[in-house]
């Protein structure tokens, strides 16, 4: 098409929605392809938004977020790793997607490389292209006892192009996490050649292996092992802990002396987030623990049924995942899971997001979202045990 820029001509279909548009709106349909939850947000953070827009906050507002939730933020953050933190450090954004746009409008351009272990969250290598920069896969290594980030070829993988390494843990969508010492590895890695890290621990608290958290109630993350003004950019959202992916609220955390570079991005970009869903943010933050945990003790209930489930088909192989709330899972036999996932939603009447569009590494695998309501997903993993041996 004459007169659009290549690198957004070049943006691939996302494979997840492919098989939704061919699935949507069937009958008795069971969808688990997408991550999310199946609860809507909680009254007691919708009406905080509503009582902020009845009050008359429709305004322009702060560009990095109203100081309120900037505050709320370090409070929630500083709670999670028993230390202070500057409510400089913190920036809202329009979700976690737009925090990672962000990032890597920051630190990469044409001619650059990113390096993105996979299988990944597809907007990812997106969000490395759409700025003309190039995304270099990593894949990671399938075994027995799940997903191995192999750090030789990580270093291997560095060229002089390389702007920043990509760090998902734990995973989406194979659960993968990062140990304290992988990350004191991969931040040496990073120091050694003047690289950026952009560090997506979003899941943080969804963790269920006891070596990597389970018993602290987060993951190992790259705030226990850096510096201050180390060159490390968080993203974050407000979108699955709190049960708000429609809202699209987030924060991205970056080192202080990045807030002029920011707020000018914010400012010629969205000129911010809207003030009245801030202020349901202030209130998910403060009063919103039980509902995270409910989710979190939710998905670690539903992680063994599902894994056991799966597992009983005899087809399928499924090491339990050490972090997240998604099975991602390959079936024996079968290479290419694009036409399993379409299959499945004629012949079992389930939505599962195919391997393929979790990039290099993937192909062989399926992706099961368990954050949802328990009955349902016996449900789905019947109608599986009955299909996929037929299927595979
Ligand atoms: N990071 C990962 C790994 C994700 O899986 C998601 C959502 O699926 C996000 C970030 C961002 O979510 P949102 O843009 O809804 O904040």
């Amino acid at each position: 098409r004459a007169g659009i820029r290549p690198e957004v001509e070049r943006m691939p279909e996302s494979g997840i929605v492919e098989v939704a548009n061919y699935g949507r709106g069937r009958d008795g349909l069971i969808p688990l392809w997408i991550g999310e939850g199946h609860r809507p947000t909680p009254a007691f953070i919708a009406e905080a938004a509503s009582r902020a827009l009845a009050a008359g906050e429709t305004f322009y507002t702060w560009q990095r977020g109203i100081p309120e939730l900037r505050e709320a933020i370090a409070r929630y953050t500083g709670r999670l790793f028993g230390r202070a933190f500057d409510p400089e450090r913190f920036y809202v954004t329009v979700g976690g997607m737009h925090a990672l746009q962000m990032a890597m409008r920051i630190v990469s351009g044409p001619g650059d490389e990113v390096i993105v272990p996979t299988p990944a969250w597809p907007n990812f290598e997106a969000a490395v292209g759409v700025n003309g920069a190039r995304a270099v896969a990593l894949p990671m290594i399938p075994g027995p006892d799940g997903w191995v980030l192999d750090l030789g070829r990580l270093e291997a993988a560095i060229t002089p192009r390389t702007r920043a390494l990509v760090i998902n843990s734990p995973s989406n969508p194979t659960g993968w996490t990062a140990s304290r010492d992988d990350l004191v590895r991969i931040l040496h890695l990073a120091r050694r050649h003047g690289l950026w890290i952009v560090a997506d621990e979003i899941y943080q608290r969804f963790v269920w292996d006891p070596g990597l958290g389970a018993e602290t109630g987060r993951t190992p993350s790259f705030h226990d092992v850096m510096e201050e003004d180390e060159r490390i950019l968080f993203l974050q959202t407000f979108s699955k802990n709190w049960a708000m992916t429609g809202w699209r609220i987030g924060w991205l955390e970056a080192p202080p002396e990045l807030g002029p570079v920011i707020e000018n991005l914010v400012q010629y970009t969205t000129s911010g987030v809207p003030a009245f869903l801030q202020r349901a943010a202030v209130v998910a933050l403060e009063e919103g623990e039980g509902l995270v945990e409910e989710h979190i003790a939710l998905a670690r209930h539903n992680r063994q049924i599902v894994c056991e489930g799966l597992r009983a088909t005899n087809v399928v192989e499924l090491p339990s995942p050490p972090g997240a709330f998604y099975a991602f899972f390959g079936v024996d036999g079968v290479s290419d899971t694009r036409r399993l996932a379409l299959d499945l939603i004629d012949h079992a009447n389930v939505g599962l997001a195919p391997g393929t569009a979790f990039g290099a590494g993937g192909a062989a695998y399926l992706r099961l979202c368990f954050l949802r309501d328990t009955a349902v997903l016996e449900e789905a993993i019947g109608r599986l045990a009955a299909a996929l041996p037929r299927l595979a």
